[in-house]
């Protein structure tokens, strides 16, 4: 489980850093990879990234503002010319499906592949057993969502110590603990399952979010998360821009990490007007109130830390 950057600009694209776009890797969990946001020419950033469309399982879309959102007829269009057939599903406020069908149909674009456009609520966006993400409004100029995406917890490994010494036989036995059932042996006796199997593996949880001013949803979304994306669109200098525009500064979202208490931080949604050195005052700033911060760069990977 990786987070990859395609896109760490706001507003506007800068020679540096393109408008907004984060790919989530689920290589191992499920072969594909999620999209987080789907700004301008995030086409033209997936052709020197290591994805392929073909992997291209969901969009979720944060909110409905330009940067966050015009690259998304060019990408479903690219998915199709690759006569791509498996279906593909987005995420996003109300007003996503008039969008991206508003867009299809204008430019007579027919897909290879069936759309699923799911209009979210805050709540549970996405559920399968192994995968739960939730959504909750943040607080910006229009509607705008962060997602919690958390891997359920999975089973322990069994203990060949602990059933030799209870005396289970090999066998059928061993499948039944492994899937959580208690077993009666031959003598009689019962076996629970967590009394032979390791503890379970807790999921990691990663926290990406919309653009923001710092809010309370911000923090519950990205309680105790291994990782989390927040917006850092501007110097603590600027604080007042960023109350304006429905924005943070990179320590506001330190702030939130810390409260939140979460593992690592990583700032996206960087201004234009900072470059070079003052984007690294940028991280500075955070780092004062939450060490494990990272600022993100265009084609910026990082592990999710368990
Ligand atoms: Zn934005
Ligand atoms: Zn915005």
């Amino acid at each position: 489980m990786h987070v990859y950057f395609l896109g760490t600009g706001a507003g506007v694209p800068a020679k540096q850093r393109n408008v907004q776009s984060i790919a989530l890797t689920l290589y191992q969990e499920r072969g594909s990879f999620w999209l987080f946001d789907c700004g301008e020419a995030t086409q033209h950033q997936v052709l020197s990234a290591p994805l392929k469309l073909s992997k291209w399982e969901k969009l979720f879309v944060t909110h409905l503002h330009g940067d966050h959102i015009f690259g998304i007829p060019g990408m479903l269009s690219s998915r199709s010319m690759q006569s791509e057939s498996k279906p593909l599903t987005i995420y996003g406020p109300p007003g996503i499906d008039d969008f991206v069908k508003t867009a299809l149909k204008i430019s007579q674009t027919h897909l290879t592949y069936p759309i699923d456009i799911v209009e979210v609520e805050p709540g549970l966006a996405f559920y399968d057993g192994y995968l739960r993400v939730t959504a909750a409004r943040l607080d910006h100029a229009v509607e705008s969502f962060g997602y919690r995406i958390e891997e359920m917890p999975k089973t322990g490994a069994l203990r060949v110590d602990l059933l030799k010494a209870a005396g289970v036989p090999k066998g059928p036995l061993y499948g039944q603990l492994k899937r959580g059932e208690t077993v009666t042996l031959p003598d009689g006796r019962l076996i629970q399952p967590d009394s032979v199997m390791d503890p379970p593996v807790p999921g990691r949880v990663v926290t990406i979010l919309g653009d923001t001013r710092p809010c309370p949803a911000a923090v519950t979304l990205a309680a105790k998360a291994n990782l989390l994306v927040h917006e850092a669109t501007f110097a603590d200098s600027e604080q007042e821009l960023a109350q304006k525009y429905g924005h943070s500064t990179s320590t506001q979202a330190a702030r939130i990490a810390r409260e939140a208490g979460v593992k690592q931080l990583v700032l996206t949604h960087i201004s234009s007007r900072y470059q070079g050195q003052s984007t690294a005052q940028l991280l500075e700033e955070a780092r004062v109130v939450f060490q494990n911060t990272e600022l993100a760069e265009d084609f910026f990977e990082v592990e999710v830390p368990s």
